[in-house]
């Protein structure tokens, strides 16, 4: 079945932890993971909701086939009402936390309220309680997860935590488990840090049962698993560069957003690329790639492992930094770097493991210093102010930005608020590189017109995991598509968000998607799932999804004018490379998306377009 049809409700007011069964018509209407946990989340808060309040909910949740043998089937997302956006947030995480919620025999955990005191929830399969967590209060991710661990005498137990970000509520917090995994976007630490919920530490022994047909399952997931492997991307590119390929690719298009999108290429690309990452440096000799890695039951193994050079300034004092660790990741990568002018590779990776210790995420934070960094070009904030000389291209400003973020210190709380609040306050909203409230990720929409409409339109704030036509508009998959024109992206947007909504909801990673369309996936879910899990179900569960969280939304009180990109991108053409000469032409591709959704000119899901998702 998939499911364990079990959920765990947590009120942390009250300190009671009480399993209730799982919704199965809800889980039929929206499968799993982000979907069937945002259909609990709009059913139960109130969309208007401040979300850092007690009356906000934060939900962990698998899809049905995480923990099974599906290929990258580890991921779990968390969902609540976004710190960092005011929209309905969901991100995404792998490792093997996920995995481990389900053999200890829960699909979902539903949080509300906000505890007293400091405290942790221990889960041992069907036990769970709400523990003390005063000694972990103010310790790192990192060091949360080791003392659990320790102090229950268990290695093998999975942890998800805050740092100093989420409980001092820096707005782009994120919740980090398996040490370098994290549910980063939107600001759901910050949810978690409001709620007095430290960590979430899980062990199961019941594995998964009650698969529906096994031998299909197995026959499907050896099949969709021979499909990765033979993909030039997810078979040899993605296990042997990781994402950071793109670095150079992404650069020649002339769409690597710099300097807080003032260019569009950036000169040192290639220092920080996944290139760079295999040379042998001059220093030690030594490659700053150590291994890649994978999450729970992945075949792709994108992830890295890395050594930071143990001479550079950033870590020379500070040998807990010199051991191998996570990163770095395209994104990570090119917002701690290109964003700011930075091509120091050694400096990035020093404030990737501050991101990952902290409980931060590196995109927002990158590219909030990107926009500090042009308040300070512009005369507008000062060395005083912010404390440090922030002149773009700094690695040194970069490595004491990201330790006084972390720690709350100075002008670290400012840039704690992301760039849009920072921005504002400076009397400058408009250089903020942000929709929604959430800064951009590493594709300039000049250079790559669909991914403008992608990021304008994209419920959780500018997100390139909602709508990734990268995919298409760069590698050609699942067909290619002009990255310079904007014919034809309205339909392009809507299909790779609905189908997404499916990946997502399944409890598998959007890196599939480099070689699995929805049939290929369909199978997986068909053998797995009771009921009926034909492709035009699939694919009208991707659109509900997307349209439910519309609606919470329009109901929390965005409106079309929130679907729109900093005036930059529209008004600013690109200076060099092929998009020489363009802008975004969002106000185009727009109307004719919202025609395409069945919405409004207003943005507003028609009425028959809710009947016909029956929402
Ligand atoms: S492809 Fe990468 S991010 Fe996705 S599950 Fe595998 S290792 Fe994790």
């Amino acid at each position: 079945m998939g499911w364990n049809r079990k959920v765990l409700r947590v009120n942390l007011s009250a300190g009671t932890c009480t399993p209730e069964p799982l919704n199965m018509a809800w889980a039929n209407d929206y499968l799993g993971s982000r979907g069937l946990a945002s259909k609990y989340l709009v059913e139960e808060i109130d969309p208007k909701v401040d979300p850092l309040s007690p009356d906000n909910k934060m939900i962990m949740s698998t899809g049905p086939l995480t923990g099974t043998m599906a290929s990258t089937g580890g991921r779990y997302t968390v969902v609540t009402k976004g710190a960092l956006t005011n929209a309905i947030a969901c991100s995404n995480s792998g490792g093997y936390f996920g995995a481990e919620m389900k053999f200890a025999g829960w699909d979902m955990i539903i949080f509300e309220g906000k505890s007293p005191k400091p405290v942790y929830l221990y889960v041992e399969n069907d036990k769970a309680e709400l523990r003390d967590a005063a000694h972990l209060w103010g310790k790192t991710c990192w060091q949360t997860e080791e003392t659990i661990k320790t102090s229950h005498q268990d290695p093998l137990i999975r942890v998800s935590s805050i740092g100093g970000a989420g409980e001092n509520q820096v707005l782009f917090a994120c919740i980090v488990n398996d040490l370098h995994r994290a549910a980063g976007r939107s600001g759901v630490g910050a949810v978690m840090g409001s709620k007095n919920l430290k960590a979430v530490a899980i062990r199961g022994t019941k594995g998964v049962s009650g698969i529906k047909d096994f031998p299909a399952f197995l026959a499907a997931t050896t099949a969709a698993k021979k499909v990765l492997a033979d993909n030039a991307v997810t078979g040899q590119g993605l296990p042997k560069y990781g994402t950071q390929v793109l670095m150079n690719v992404i650069n020649e298009m002339g769409a690597l957003p710099t300097r807080n999108h003032r260019d569009v290429q950036f000169e040192e690309a290639g220092r920080i690329s996944a290139e760079a990452m295999h040379e042998k440096r001059a220093t030690d000799g030594k490659p700053h790639l150590v291994t890649n890695a994978a999450c729970f039951g992945c075949t792709i193994a994108c992830g890295r492992i890395s050594k930071i050079d143990e001479t550079h300034f950033s870590v020379k004092n500070s040998p807990q930094y010199w051991g191998a660790s996570g990163g770095l990741e395209y994104e990570a990568a090119w917002a701690l770097g290109a964003a700011n002018g930075v091509g120091d590779l050694e400096a990035l990776q020093y404030a990737n493991l501050l991101c990952n210790e902290h409980g931060m995420d590196p995109i927002s934070f990158g590219a909030t210093v990107g926009a500090a960094m042009e308040l300070y070009d512009l005369g507008i904030l000062s060395r005083e102010q912010i404390g440090v000389d922030a002149k773009f291209g700094s690695a040194e400003a970069l490595c004491q930005l990201v330790e006084m973020t972390a720690e709350g210190e100075g002008f670290g709380k400012e840039l704690g608020l992301g760039s849009a609040r920072l921005c504002a306050k400076y009397g400058r909203p408009e250089l903020s590189m942000s929709v929604k409230g959430q800064e951009f990720p590493a594709y300039d929409s000049r250079g790559i017109q669909g991914m403008g409409l992608a990021y304008a339109t994209s419920n959780r704030g500018a997100c390139h995991l909602r709508g990734y036509t990268v995919a298409s508009e760069v590698l050609g998959i699942p067909v290619k598509t002009d990255p310079l024109v904007t014919d034809g992206k309205p339909e392009l947007v809507k299909a790779f968000q609905d189908a997404t909504g499916v990946f997502d909801a399944a409890g598998i990673c959007i890196f599939t998607s480099f070689a699995w369309t929805l049939a290929d996936v369909q199978p997986q879910i068909q053998a797995a799932c009771e009921g009926d899990w034909s492709m035009d179900k699939l694919n009208e569960v991707g659109e509900r999804i997307w349209n439910m969280e519309r609606q919470f939304n329009l109901a929390a009180g965005l409106t079309a004018k929130d679907d729109d990109l900093p005036p930059r991108l529209k008004t600013e053409p690109a200076k060099t490379g092929p998009a020489k000469g363009l802008v975004n032409g969002l106000d185009k591709m727009k109307p004719e998306y919202y025609k395409v959704r069945g919405w409004t000119p207003d943005g507003v899901p028609e009425k028959a377009t809710l009947e016909r998702l029956g929402l």
